[in-house]
Order: C-alpha cells, then structure tokens, then sequence
C-alpha cells in the first residue's frame, strides 16, 4: 500500500491545493494531508480551523485523510508509514525553494521520496498568501477557493 502525505501550511486551502490532493489520490492508494503546526508562527486561521475546512472540502474522496503534525515531515512521516511526500509546483520561483526542502528530506530520510505535481493551468497562479490579501481587501474570492473555506471567511468577518 503507498501511502503519500501532502504536507503544507493551507492556510487557508485553495482549489490549487484541492487539484493537486485530486491528482494525488488518483495516484496512491491513500493521502494524508497533513497541516503543520509552526508553533513560531501563528498564521491566518488557527491550525484547527485549517483542518475543519480542509475535512469539509475533501468529503468526496474516499482515500484522503486530513491531519496536522508539528516538527520534521519526515518523522511524521515515518510514523504515518508514508514513503512519498507530495508537494506542488507552480512557476519557476517554486522551485529552488521545493528542490532544496526535497534534498534535504531525502538527506534525512532516503527511503521517503517527494513527488512533484502541477494544476490545471487555471488553478496555477493561487497561493493562500494571494487569497488572504483578496479577501482581506474585500474581493470575491470563490472561484480560488472550496465554498466551506468562503463561507468560512465571510461568516467569520462579517462586519
Ligand atoms: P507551505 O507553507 O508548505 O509552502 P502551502 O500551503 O503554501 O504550504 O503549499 C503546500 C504545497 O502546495 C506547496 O508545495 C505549494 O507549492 C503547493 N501549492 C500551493 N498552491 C499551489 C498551486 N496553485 N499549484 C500548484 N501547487 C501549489
């Protein structure tokens, strides 16, 4: 059974983020996405919240398990008895960043393989730090992201 873990902040999750985990099942057998916690960093919407809206966008996939881990994803992974870890890229400026957390995984961990995934091109340009600024600027933002995570977001900042 392979067992792939998508890890990442999501904060919150987008439809970038839906297609990749979309891809990623068709994949492996089974998908943890897996929130991680950064006790330094307090992020837009508390990690519980991340997760919340996470379970409630990826109710129709059968094989897909949603998380949150604190430390290194290779310890969480070792212990979720995960041996690939999914990560997206979108342009080019992703990938010095992806390609030197891969290696040092890899480094850390040998057996734990990362895997590379791309969108459909009109999920491409959506990042969590381009939403939150949209939305906090009162733009519509539900064509970027799951209705949970819009519903969410207007019914908490309702003024
Ligand atoms: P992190 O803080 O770990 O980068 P993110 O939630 O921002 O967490 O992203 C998790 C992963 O999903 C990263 O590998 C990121 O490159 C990827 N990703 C996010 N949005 C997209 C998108 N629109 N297309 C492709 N990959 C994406």
């Amino acid at each position: 059974m392979k067992i792939a873990i998508y890890p990442g902040s999501f904060d919150p999750i987008t439809k970038g983020h839906l297609d990749i985990l979309h891809t990623a099942s068709e994949i492996f057998d089974k998908v943890i996405i897996a929130v991680a916690r950064n006790p330094e960093k307090q992020g837009f919407l508390p990690v519980d919240v991340r997760v919340k809206l996470i379970k409630k966008s990826v109710k129709d996939m059968q094989n897909v398990e949603v998380d949150f881990f604190e430390g290194l994803t290779i310890n969480y992974a070792r212990e979720r008895g995960a041996t690939i870890l999914i990560r997206g890229l979108r342009a080019v400026s992703d990938f010095e960043y992806e390609m030197q957390l891969s290696q040092a995984n890899s480094a850390l961990a040998s057996e734990v393989k990362t895997v590379f995934l791309t969108t459909k091109p009109k999920y491409n340009f959506i990042s969590s730090s381009t939403i939150k600024e949209i939305f906090l600027n009162k733009g519509d933002i539900s064509k970027f992201v799951p209705e949970p995570v819009n519903e969410y977001l207007q019914n908490s900042y309702k003024c």
